[in-house]
């Protein structure tokens, strides 16, 4: 994954190194040499992160950071303090002001890369959440946002020394919900889809951790757990390789508290993104998917369901019916009570379609005042027995309507056809059954109408056609 990083130091010495380390890293690096250019560029520009040197001329870091927070086009981007070594009162400063981050000087090239990568997965989240978001126009992302960060994390602990876990629990559990365990054999227990961050210690009891965090990138269910790695400094290299099998961040003994609630912040909030990735990703699937007005099945659902059991039944030999029904004389139902009540009759009529079959058997709205029932391992006798019990619980019982004074009598007319086995076409499937629709509206309406597979013989006819109400 690469990104664009804008660089800011008044130091020309300093641009030029972290832009070389950088450029080494396929980043494309974006450079500023004080506070008001760097303003301009990241507005323009829109980088993925900026690197904020705090010791600058006229602007320092602290003002840069708090009007890109307070500049509603690039509150989002991440920002990374680069401060003088522990420099905790800094640290502090750089928080207040809605830094995301920060690097000590010297950059070590580990922690540069870490968190650099880290915050550029966070920004490519945000985009694409921002993106679906727009696109299913659901929720507004400012409020989702700040949501997003209100509600207490499950976060655990593994870690074997007693003292540290004790601090790192009493230092997160004023916002978090904190549990802590000695060792990765234990963690297990504790993880499951509600655990939104793990902070594991690379020493950690049974000395496993590295294991650990390639057994939860290899699982579904935890492939996109946080995790941030606590290591001592003698453990840089493998804390480079835990890097590498997909823990997120780490944090260096000893432990900063400020240090430890920036890097859980942003790792919580990481997760937080991903869940409301999925769960919109859900939502649009279903909005794709589904009938808005009478949460049936629509019609590009219906044809693909219907492709797959058409090769079912060519290759597999199993029967399927079909049935097709269509509101009589619906027209006249919007035309004298209002739209509104056309809608709540579909509504009405999807409701007694779905009561009327079995639930192996599919309802599907093709549009309109048009619908389909798919039913699998189904005969031609059944299936038009089903028809006619459908067609009856539309006609016999009134429909109670808020916009229509009483009570309204609907009628549908159902054409009916099941398959053949072995050489069905879906665009054949749906035209005998059309047909068949079309002969039950042309002979009386309010009945039913069955082809068989062949198409030729017409076989059945519901019994006599009733008044048509309304
Ligand atoms: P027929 O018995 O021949 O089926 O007559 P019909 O009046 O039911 O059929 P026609 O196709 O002439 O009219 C269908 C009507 O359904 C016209 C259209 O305004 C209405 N309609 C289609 N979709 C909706 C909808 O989502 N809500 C409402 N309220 N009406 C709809
Ligand atoms: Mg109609
Ligand atoms: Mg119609």
């Amino acid at each position: 994954m690469t990104g664009r990083v804008l660089v800011v130091d008044d130091l020309d010495i300093n641009v030029k190194l972290l832009e070389a380390k950088l450029s080494a890293e396929y980043f494309d690096v974006l450079t500023a040499f004080n506070g008001s250019s760097a303003l301009e560029i990241a507005a323009a520009e829109m980088p993925d992160v900026i690197l904020l040197d705090v010791m600058m001329p006229r602007m320092d870091g602290f003002e840069v950071c708090r009007r890109l927070k307070a500049n509603p086009r690039t509150a989002d981007l991440p920002v990374v303090m680069v401060t003088a070594l522990s420099d905790a009162a800094n640290r502090l400063r750089g928080l207040e002001a809605g830094a995301d981050d920060f690097l000590t000087k010297p950059v070590a090239d580990i922690a540069l890369f870490a968190r650099v990568r880290s915050l550029v997965r966070l920004r490519r989240m945000m985009q694409e959440w921002r993106l679906r978001d727009e696109i299913c126009g659901r929720f507004g992302g400012s409020e989702a946002h700040s949501d997003l960060d209100d509600r207490p994390a499950n976060i655990l602990i593994i870690e074997d020394d007693g003292l540290a876990a004790a601090k790192m629990k009493q230092a997160l559990a004023a916002a978090h919900q904190v549990i802590t365990v000695t060792g990765c054999v234990a963690a297990q227990s504790h993880l499951d889809s509600a655990t939104d961050l793990v902070i594991a210690s690379l020493t950690a009891g049974d000395g496993d951790t590295l294991r650990f965090v390639s057994h939860c990138r290899a699982s579904d269910q935890l492939r996109h757990l946080p995790i941030l790695l606590i290591a001592a400094e003698r453990d840089l290299p493998r804390l480079a390789k835990g890097l590498d099998l997909g823990a997120n961040d780490y944090l260096v003994r000893p432990i900063d508290r400020n240090e430890l609630m920036a890097r859980t912040n942003i790792q919580v909030r990481r997760r937080r993104l991903q869940n409301r990735l999925d769960e919109n990703y859900r939502r649009s699937l279903s909005l794709a998917l589904t009938d808005e007005l009478t949460g049936l099945y629509n019609r590009r659902y219906l044809f693909a369901h219907l492709d797959e059991m058409i090769a079912r039944i060519n290759s597999e030999g199993v029967g399927a019916a079909l049935l097709l029904f269509d509101i009589d004389h619906f027209k006249r139902v919007n035309d004298t009570f209002g739209h509104p009540t056309g809608d709540e009759v579909l509504r009405q009529i999807a409701r007694r379609a779905q009561d009327s079959v079995r639930s192996a058997d599919l309802v599907a709205r093709l549009g309109g005042e048009e619908f389909a029932v798919v039913m699998p391992e189904t005969g031609l006798a059944i299936a038009f027995a089903v028809a006619a019990r459908l067609r009856l619980a539309v006609a016999v019982k009134p429909f109670v309507l808020p916009g229509a004074s009483g009570e309204l009598d609907v009628t549908i007319s159902i054409g009916v056809t099941v398959a053949n086995a072995g050489y069905e076409d879906r665009d054949q499937f749906l035209k005998r059954a059309d047909e068949a629709l079309y002969e039950a509206k042309a002979t009386g309406r309010n009945r039913v109408v069955a082809r068989d597979a062949g198409a030729l013989s017409h076989l059945s006819l519901e019994p006599p056609p009733q008044q048509i109400p309304l």
